[in-house]
């Protein structure tokens, strides 16, 4: 036998073995894969906004979320395990804010990216200052939102007063009408405008003196922020922000929850 013969036939026999070990390791991850859930098993289970919904509320919003999932792009970056209950999530998360305004899609919204952890300014996973979960982009990445994977789960994961998809979803609704600013003019009320900025000036300066505890402080950022985490406040425990924060909980309803359609 010459020599190459021998060298090849080595690499066959490494090559096979190579290959038993992968089949091996493919059985048992298949093993791992939970088998493929509904939308509607989804939503049920994870997202207590659809689960407070009446059943032919719930199928409305199933139907959003697949329309939701059909116009925008979802797409993992660096190989972010983005999964089919992932996607599920991320729509709910667009579908919460906007659900009682019937006719309405997110038309400056092209495309989601997940990153697999928190990221810089930059749109960077390395280096330092990596402290964002979440983003809607500006300028090229105009139309394009940013999330975290580990962050979008732990919205839907934990009972509490926080949501990043939610937070940025509510970001793009503010943006909607030219300004992300805090105050909302697609859904607010004209009668309600003035009360709701002087009513967040007053928030945000007790929050910064901290006389308020129980809102996220990152909402005394500015007014953009402020709006983004009490709606995540709203949409994640409204009793609790009912109890808590009675005008707010009036102002943030008459807007979110008017039930007049608007386009
Ligand atoms: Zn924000």
């Amino acid at each position: 036998m010459s020599y190459q013969l021998l060298i090849l036939l080595l690499a066959v026999v490494i090559g096979l073995y190579l290959f038993r070990i992968y089949r091996k390791a493919a059985k048992v991850d298949q093993k791992l894969i939970p088998e493929e859930e509904t939308t509607e098993q989804v939503l049920a289970k994870q997202v207590p906004f659809y689960q407070k919904l009446s059943a032919p509320e719930q199928q409305v919003f199933e139907e959003r979320v697949q329309l939701f999932l059909h116009k925008i792009k979802i797409t993992p970056i660096n190989n972010a395990a983005v999964t089919m209950q992932d996607r599920v999530l991320i729509a709910a998360a667009g579908i919460i804010p906007l659900f009682r305004f019937k006719n309405w899609m997110y038309n400056n919204l092209n495309e989601v990216l997940v990153y697999p952890d928190r990221f810089n300014k930059d749109y960077e996973l390395e280096g330092n200052e990596r402290d964002v979960v979440g983003m809607v982009g500006d300028g090229a990445m105009h139309r394009t939102m940013i999330l975290s994977l580990p962050y979008l789960r732990a919205g839907f994961a934990n009972d509490t007063d926080s949501n990043t998809a939610i937070h940025e979803f509510v970001h793009l609704l503010d943006k909607s009408d030219g300004a992300t600013d805090g105050i909302p003019e697609a859904i607010l009320q004209d009668d309600n405008v003035k009360p709701w900025i002087s009513l967040m000036h007053e928030y945000i300066k007790e929050i910064r003196q901290h006389d308020i505890t129980d809102i996220n402080p990152y909402g005394a950022t500015n007014e953009a922020e402020f709006f983004a985490v009490v709606s995540e406040y709203f949409f994640q425990q409204p009793e609790r922000l009912q109890e808590h924060h009675p005008e707010l909980y009036t102002l943030l309803n008459a807007a979110f929850n008017r039930t007049a359609d608007t386009e």
